[in-house]
């Protein structure tokens, strides 16, 4: 840590990619420019899409995108070990987001789809969120990151708080914006399972919600039947849905139902 002009200790801060599409790293970069006195008060020691410095000495680490390559690994590993504080950064890290659709196909299909004839010069694993991997202190949902919740996380971690997730689903501020609800007209929406915080943009703006900012703890599967049922909607509809960003939680989640009947 080093000083910043106010006798402050600076918090040193890193940010890793891995599999994703660098959309959350370019949110942090947009926030970061409208608000300069957060510059102030940590020290960026690691950030390639910002920085050219690359340095190893570092807290904090904020890490985007999913574990897809054996590669990934100790890579994770070495973060974990260096920094007080790992953050997922966005869903493909909560998650394992967009890139676990993969999982739900046979790896070597996914491979000669992406790389043709050089499929074998490629390797890829089974997705995994990176808190399958390493333990993760805290999350920083969706896709991509919210700017405004970010620079929030930021000042709540100088303050010495690691926030928690919204444990309300995307359903409570949709009723408080008193939008019609997306079922009653025939849409989809994974609002009644799926964790808040978020202000219902997609709801609001018409569009059913995916699921970005995953799961509830303990999503209340019923309130979506019943939805489901009054809409008249198949239960292909919904899977159709929970594809995009739920694959990996909704596999865990059957994988554990399934346990529980056994
Ligand atoms: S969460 Fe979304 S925006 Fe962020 S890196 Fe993954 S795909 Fe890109
Ligand atoms: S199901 Fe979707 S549209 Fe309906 S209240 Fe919940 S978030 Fe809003
Ligand atoms: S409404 Fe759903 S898909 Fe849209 S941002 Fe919120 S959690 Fe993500």
């Amino acid at each position: 840590m080093t000083g910043n002009g106010n006798g402050r200790v600076k918090p040193k801060i890193a940010f890793f990619d891995f599999s994703s599409c660098e959309g959350c790293q370019l949110t942090v970069v947009d926030s970061l420019e409208t608000h300069l006195d957060l510059l102030d008060a940590v020290e960026i020691v690691n950030f390639r899409e910002a920085i050219s410095d690359q340095g190893q000495d570092y807290a904090i680490a904020f890490v985007e995108g999913s574990c897809t390559r054996e590669s990934d690994v100790a890579r994770l590993q070495q973060i974990r070990e260096q920094a007080d504080l790992v953050v997922a950064l966005g869903a493909c890290a909560h998650l394992g987001g967009v890139n676990a659709i993969k999982n739900n196909f046979p790896l070597d299909d996914v491979r000669k789809s992406v790389y043709g004839a050089k499929a074998g010069w490629y390797d890829t694993d089974p997705t995994r969120p990176i808190g399958e991997v390493i333990e993760v202190d805290a999350v920083v949902p969706g896709c991509p990151i919210d700017p405004e919740e970010f620079i929030a996380f930021v000042k709540q971690l100088l303050q010495g708080r690691v926030p928690a997730l919204p444990e309300n689903p995307v359903c409570v501020a949709c009723r408080m914006k008193e939008n019609t609800c997306l079922w009653t007209l025939g849409q989809v929406c994974l609002g009644p399972i799926t964790r808040g915080g978020c202000n219902a943009i997609c709801p609001t703006n018409g569009l059913g919600c995916e699921g970005c900012r995953g799961l509830l703890s303990e999503p209340n599967v019923d309130s979506l039947l019943e939805l489901m049922n009054e809409a008249g909607l198949s239960t292909a509809d919904v899977e159709a849905k929970t594809t995009l960003f739920l694959s990996h939680q909704m596999t865990l989640r059957a994988g554990l139902l399934e346990g529980q009947g056994s």
